[in-house]
C-alpha cells in the first residue's frame, strides 16, 4: 500500500518538545519544508478535558519553571508576548537544607537580568505554543490521531495510524514522551532508574505576597520547590517517598497545609489554600540511542529527568533548538534530512549540555537525601560557598538560567 501523505519531517507528539520544534523549523518551512505534527490529543484548549489530569501530559495541571534562556528563545520566536501575561518572573531564589545551617540566595539583579527565570502554568504554555498552529506555513496537523506502527524504509520512515492512514517522511522525530511503544517497536531500549519517590504537584496560596521569590528546600524525604505564580500563589512540587504519596495526596486540605507548613516554617507566611493535587512517579529515563538514520528521539522520549532543578523541558528546548539549527541548514543546502552523519552532528553538539544537566538533576536529590555526615558537610560547604562567593554564584546562576552553553542560532 502506498502512503497517502508524504512530508519532509514528521513530529510524533505535540507536547512541549514537539510543539516547540515546529516553531524552531520556521526558516526551512518558509522555504518550503513540509512538517506534520501528530498527537493523539486535540491541539486546542477548548477541546481538552476539563479534568486536568486527563489533558495532554505536557499541558496538564502543573506549572513549569522556564529558564531565562528559554524565555529569551521564546522571545526570538515571537511566542513570548502571548505567554508573558500568564508568566511570573522569578527574581530571587533561596536554596536551603532542612535542619542544617547552609543556605544560599540568588538574585536577578546580581546577574544583571530582569529575572532568573519565569513560572507559567502548563495550560498557558500549551496555548502559547499551539495557538494558531494550523495557520503556520507548511504545517499539516494530524490530531487527534494515534500512530500505532512505524516502519523504517529506504526513503525514511512510514507511520501508520489506528484509522489505517499512512504517512511517509524523510525524518521522523519521536517526541512522544517517556514510554514510547513505537521506539520499543524499533528495538530502541531505555534505561530506567526509579528514585523511589513521587512528585506531588499542586498550587498553594499564602497570606503574604511572594515578592517573586522561589524556594528550593531540601529535606531527607526529598526536595520541595515553591515557585511563584500570580498573586500570592505558589506552584508546589513536593517530593515524597513512594509509600507516603497516597496518604499525603488524600489528606484533608487543612491537614495538608499544616503538614506543608511544618516542612517550610513560617518564613513565607501562612499557607491558606491548596488546589487539586496530582502525582508523578520519579525516575531517570534515558534512551540508549537518540538518533538513527531518518530518526531522532526528542524531549522525554530521549531523556526524562528528576524535576528537582526544573530542567527537563529547558534541556529539551535547547536540544530542539540545536536540532533545528542543523535541519534548517541541511534543508537550505538540499541535503537529505535523514542523513545519519547530520543527525549525529546534532547529538554530538548537545552531548555536554545533556550530560551536565542530567548529572546535576540526578545528583542533587541524592546528595541532599543522604544522612551521611560527610555529605552533609559537602552540602553545607556548597551552600555556604555559594552564599559567600559571587563568582561561584554567577556560575551556578548561569547554569540554572540555561546560559551555560552556546545558544543555538534561531
Ligand atoms: C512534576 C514535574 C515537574 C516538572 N517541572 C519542570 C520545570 O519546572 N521545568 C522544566 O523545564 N521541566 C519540568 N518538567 C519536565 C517537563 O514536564 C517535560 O520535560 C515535558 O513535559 C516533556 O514533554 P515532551 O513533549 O517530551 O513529552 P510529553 O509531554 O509526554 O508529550 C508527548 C506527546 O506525544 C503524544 N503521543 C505519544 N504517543 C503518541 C502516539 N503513538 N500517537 C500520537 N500521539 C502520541 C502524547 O499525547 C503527548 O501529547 C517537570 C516534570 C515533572 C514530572
Amino acid at each position: 500500500m502506498t502512503s497517502e501523505h508524504n512530508v519532509d519531517i514528521a513530529i510524533l507528539g505535540a507536547g512541549m518538545a514537539g510543539a516547540s520544534l515546529i516553531h524552531l523549523l520556521r526558516p526551512a518551512r518558509e522555504q518550503g519544508l513540509t512538517v506534520a505534527l501528530i498527537d493523539r490529543q486535540p491541539l486546542t484548549e477548548e477541546q481538552w478535558s476539563t479534568d486536568i489530569s486527563q489533558r495532554p501530559p505536557s499541558f496538564d495541571g502543573r506549572a513549569t519553571a522556564l529558564s531565562y534562556g528559554t524565555q529569551q528563545l521564546f522571545e526570538k520566536l515571537g511566542l513570548w508576548p502571548a505567554m508573558a501575561p500568564a508568566a511570573c518572573a522569578i527574581e530571587h531564589i533561596q536554596v536551603s537544607d532542612q535542619g542544617r545551617f547552609g543556605q544560599a540566595h540568588l538574585h536577578a539583579a546580581e546577574q544583571n537580568t530582569a529575572a532568573l527565570g519565569y513560572v507559567i502554568e502548563n495550560g498557558a504554555l500549551g496555548q502559547g505554543l499551539l495557538a494558531n498552529i494550523e495557520q503556520l506555513d507548511n504545517v499539516e496537523l494530524f490530531a487527534p490521531a494515534e500512530a500505532d506502527n512505524v516502519q523504517m524504509n529506504a526513503e525514511g520512515a512510514e507511520l501508520t495510524f489506528t484509522d489505517g492512514r499512512k504517512l511517509q517522511t524523510q525524518l521522523l522525530v519521536m517526541a512522544d514522551g517517556g514510554r514510547s511503544p513505537l521506539a520499543a517497536q524499533l528495538g530502541i531500549r531505555h534505561s530506567r532508574q526509579p528514585y523511589g519517590s513521587h512528585a506531588l504537584v499542586t498550587q498553594v496560596e499564602c497570606d503574604q505576597p511572594h515578592n517573586h521569590w522561589a524556594y528550593e528546600r531540601f529535606s531527607r524525604a526529598g526536595p520541595i520547590a515553591l515557585l511563584p505564580l500570580q498573586q500570592r500563589c505558589f506552584a508546589l512540587v513536593w517530593t515524597l517517598a513512594d509509600d507516603q504519596i497516597d496518604e499525603v495526596r488524600a489528606l484533608a486540605d487543612d491537614v495538608f497545609l499544616q503538614r506543608l507548613q511544618q516542612q517550610i516554617g513560617m518564613r513565607l507566611g501562612k499557607f491558606i489554600r491548596v488546589g487539586e493535587r496530582l502525582s508523578y512517579p520519579l525516575a531517570l529515563l534515558q534512551s540508549k540511542e537518540q538518533v538513527r538514520r531518518s530518526l531522532v528521539l526528542l524531549g522525554n522520549a530521549a531523556h526524562s529527568l528528576h524535576p528537582v532543578a526544573g530542567q527537563g523541558f529547558n534541556l529539551a528546548l535547547r536540544d530542539a533548538a540545536v536540532l533545528a539549527e542543523h535541519l534548517n541548514r541541511a534543508y537550505r543546502r538540499g541535503q537529505n534530512l535523514g542523513d545519519l552523519a547530520l543527525l549525529q552532528g546534532y547529538v554530538q553538539q548537545q552531548q555536554t549540555d545533556q550530560r551536565n544537566t542530567i548529572v546535576a538533576s540526578d545528583a542533587l536529590p541524592k546528595l541532599f537525601a543522604s544522612q551521611n555526615s560527610a555529605l552533609a558537610f559537602v552540602r553545607d560547604a556548597g551552600l555556604s560557598g555559594l552564599a559567600a562567593a559571587p563568582t561561584a554564584r554567577k556560575l551556578f546562576a548561569r547554569h540554572a538560567m540555561g546560559l551555560g552553553q552556546r545558544a543555538a542560532r534561531v
